[in-house]
């Protein structure tokens, strides 16, 4: 049965960045069939599938290129400190304490934060074991995402939270070969190596070579996100974080790096010309007070530059509006109050992330043939603009997840009216509290 949507108007995003009013778009099933004047459609077709909106603005769902499902349950629990401490003391300890029951809530409360701030599509990075649970609560939470789980044979902040390489290989291959491209190519894998410190160079190097036997899959890795852990790569491989994945062959196109704050001019031209994609982080990086990306110099190199919220422990919350209000304001004192305006924002956390996924095809904007990931806001509220001069910046400045209305993907609602279809709120929050509890009683025991 074909659905039709009439907006008060469509952000497209597309090439020529086209606001539409007075429009209608059609879905059938999981796709972007037809966008027309209102008066095109013949209203009867669709009976009882006609969702009208006269006040909420359609645009496309988020895409962040860069999160932690599995850390969700930590927000808290980790804060002001810097990187290395950080991973030492709290949030490695607490990934070895998951059991796949409170892997799952974690999950669960990730997902749900998520989408009803209006994420359609995330780039996941799990933790050692259990990565069938999450891609068990992408499956039935409709998420569109590329995960997998996190990759770790060598670990001298935490020695015990740590895998042989052969494991690592072989699990994350079976997992691949379970996951990837399944829910009709809504969920695919992307094989994780946590960071330089944490893998051994035959990790890192035939990752990459499981990586081309999953055609649509993602590489994706931290780096150069600390001084600190940037040093130490010196130090392992006497040179910097990204030359030495150039050296090791792992850049290019299908490669994510979360963060890219302290890298040199030669680095620069190798995540150029390779097409590696950087996925920038703000809250994250200004909260463990790693650094500011120099995005500005980014985007003029043309070098794919996407947003993620990171883990909720780093952030403390996993909004695609904070991220890019963020991005925008923290270049502005550097650079001009011209830099980072808000049409550009408002790209990177929509086409921009798909391209950083090779999901261009499929989703980032609102055009016809592309899959129905869609977020209805309403920006008729006391903390919107009165009249809507610019409508970027009144999402990009103003707007937040409670402005979020309604939500769909795939082709189907995951919010409607600012509530989950997917999840009880209070009963994840209420299972969350007691496998949290018991999760500090195990990292208290490891
Ligand atoms: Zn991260």
């Amino acid at each position: 049965m074909k659905k039709l949507i009439i907006p008060k108007n469509i952000i497209t995003v597309n090439e020529q960045n086209t606001i539409l009013t007075n429009h209608a778009i059609e879905i059938e099933h999981n796709l972007i069939t037809k966008i027309g004047e209102v008066s095109e459609f013949n209203l009867a077709n669709y009976k009882d599938n006609i969702f009208n909106f006269p006040n909420l603005t359609l645009i496309p769902g988020f895409v962040q290129t860069h999160v932690h499902l599995c850390q969700t349950m930590f927000r808290g629990l980790a804060e002001d400190m810097e990187l290395l401490d950080w991973l030492q003391k709290k949030i490695f300890p607490f990934e070895n304490s998951h059991n796949k029951a409170s892997l799952k809530l974690s999950a669960q409360l990730g997902i749900h934060e998520l989408q009803k701030g209006g994420t359609t599509t995330i780039l996941d990075m799990g933790t050692i074991r259990f990565e069938e649970e999450i891609f068990d609560e992408l499956n039935k939470s409709k998420m569109r995402a590329i995960a997998g789980k996190c990759m770790m044979d060598i670990n001298d902040l935490y020695p015990s939270f740590i895998e042989s390489t052969e494991d690592s290989l072989k699990v994350s291959y079976e997992l691949a070969k379970e996951f990837h491209n399944t829910a009709e190519g809504r969920i695919k894998y992307g094989f994780a190596p946590r960071f330089v410190l944490s893998c051994t160079e035959q990790l890192l190097k035939e990752t990459k070579e499981l990586m081309m036997d999953f055609p649509g899959s993602m590489y994706h890795t931290h780096s150069s996100e600390n001084e600190s852990e940037v040093e130490v790569v010196r130090q392992m491989h006497n040179m910097e974080n990204i030359e030495y994945f150039s050296h090791i062959d792992i850049l290019g196109d299908h490669t994510v790096l979360a963060h890219g704050i302290h890298v040199n001019e030669k680095e620069i031209g190798l995540l150029k010309s390779s097409q590696t994609r950087i996925s920038h982080c703000p809250s994250s990086n200004l909260k463990l007070g790693s650094g500011i990306a120099d995005i500005p110099r980014y985007l003029k190199e043309n070098i794919s530059v996407s947003l993620g919220a990171d883990g909720a422990p780093c952030n403390n919350n996993l909004s695609q509006f904070t991220e890019m209000r963020l991005a925008s304001l923290i270049q502005k004192p550097r650079y001009s109050p011209t830099e980072m305006d808000a049409l550009t924002v408002f790209r990177l956390a929509t086409i921009e992330g798909a391209k950083a996924l090779n999901l261009q095809n499929e989703i980032g904007s609102v055009e016809v043939g592309k899959k129905a990931d869609l977020v209805l806001l309403d920006l008729e509220k006391p903390n919107q603009t009165l009249i809507e001069e610019n409508i970027y910046s009144t999402i990009i400045y103003s707007a937040n997840s409670e402005n979020v209305s309604e939500v769909m993907i795939d082709g189907e609602w995951v919010v409607i009216k600012g509530e989950s279809v997917i999840y009880d709120e209070n009963e994840i929050y209420k299972k969350g509290k007691t496998e949290l509890t018991e999760l500090l009683n195990r990292a208290k025991l490891n």
